[in-house]
């Protein structure tokens, strides 16, 4: 006879078998930063399990096509122009999710840039604007989704962090503060909405390769051979490498697993 305990799980499970517990069917997720790079690719994985997506972004054009595309893998996609900077406009793309599509289960918390400057050179306000984006922005947002994911019964926020979530640079004390709040957003976040039966994670990226730090490949002409031998997978990440996290995440699958950080980074983090 089985323990207790495993009956207990049996039980619970016996609705989201297989494959099933990732699918993604009449879910609904917004995923800011979502028209280009790691946020599309999290977008497409997303898409392909079966959710409705909105990508929100500043740039209407990029939007565009992200709907494009997620429209041709055979998903519901909406865009909307956000500043994410702006506690209005993420209220905004909230309701707007929600009038699109009719709820909201799913918040991809992406949208992300970086100032690259000494700790001594760095403005305050470049300081501010590397803030709002990366980790003010996720606060605004994760709370304008709260009740419409109570309304839904509960829900899933990814918010993405990086390696600068765990480790300094010189040149990116901003970026490194936001990311690293974002590790400790989350667990807060986790704790507190547990009862609602939200769970709160993070995806930490290692090096990838998009638009953000193909500026840096060509600022530091070194970067490129740093990552190869630094990455123990001995290549840089590709955006499709989060589409499974993305999925695993805001699915059923993930169901008991809130507060955590998971590196996406072929070994980078745990190599010396
Ligand atoms: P991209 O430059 O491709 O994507 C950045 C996205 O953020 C764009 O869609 C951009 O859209 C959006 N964005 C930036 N500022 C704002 C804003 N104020 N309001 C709304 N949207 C905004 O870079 P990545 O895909 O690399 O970056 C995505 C996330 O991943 C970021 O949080 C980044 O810090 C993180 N990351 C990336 C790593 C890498 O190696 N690439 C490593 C670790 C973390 P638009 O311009 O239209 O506003």
């Amino acid at each position: 006879m089985n323990p207790p305990s495993i009956i207990g799980i049996t039980g619970k499970l016996a609705g989201v078998r297989g494959m099933k517990m990732f699918d993604l069917t009449g879910k609904v997720a917004v995923v800011t930063g979502g028209n280009s790079g790691i946020g599309l690719a999290m977008a497409r994985g997303m898409a392909e399990a079966g959710a409705s997506i909105v990508v929100a972004g500043r740039n209407a054009e990029k939007n565009a096509g992200a709907v494009s595309e997620l429209n041709a893998l055979g998903a519901k996609a909406a865009a909307r122009e956000v500043d994410v900077t702006s506690e209005s406009a993420c209220a905004g793309l909230m309701d707007f999710a929600k009038s699109s599509f009719g709820r909201l289960d799913i918040l991809v918390n992406n949208a992300g840039t970086n100032i690259r400057k000494s700790p001594q050179s760095l403005t305050l306000s470049e300081w501010t604007t590397v803030l709002d984006t990366n980790l003010t922005s996720a606060f605004v947002c994760s709370q304008a989704a709260y009740p419409h994911m109570c309304d839904a019964g509960g829900g899933k926020v990814i918010n993405i962090g990086s390696m600068y979530s765990l480790f300094g640079a010189p040149m990116v004390v901003a970026y490194s503060a936001s990311k690293g709040g974002i590790v400790q957003m989350t667990k807060s976040m986790a704790a507190a909405w547990a009862p609602d039966n939200i769970q709160v994670n993070a995806v930490l990226p290692g090096w990838i390769d998009t638009d953000l730090t193909r500026q840096a490949r060509k600022d530091l002409p070194e970067l490129n051979d740093k990552v190869l031998t630094r990455t123990p997978a001995g290549r840089w990440g590709e955006p499709d490498d989060h589409k499974g996290i993305a999925v695993f995440l805001a699915s059923a699958a993930s169901d008991f697993i809130s507060g955590a950080s998971i590196p996406v980074d072929g070994a980078f983090a745990i190599s010396g």
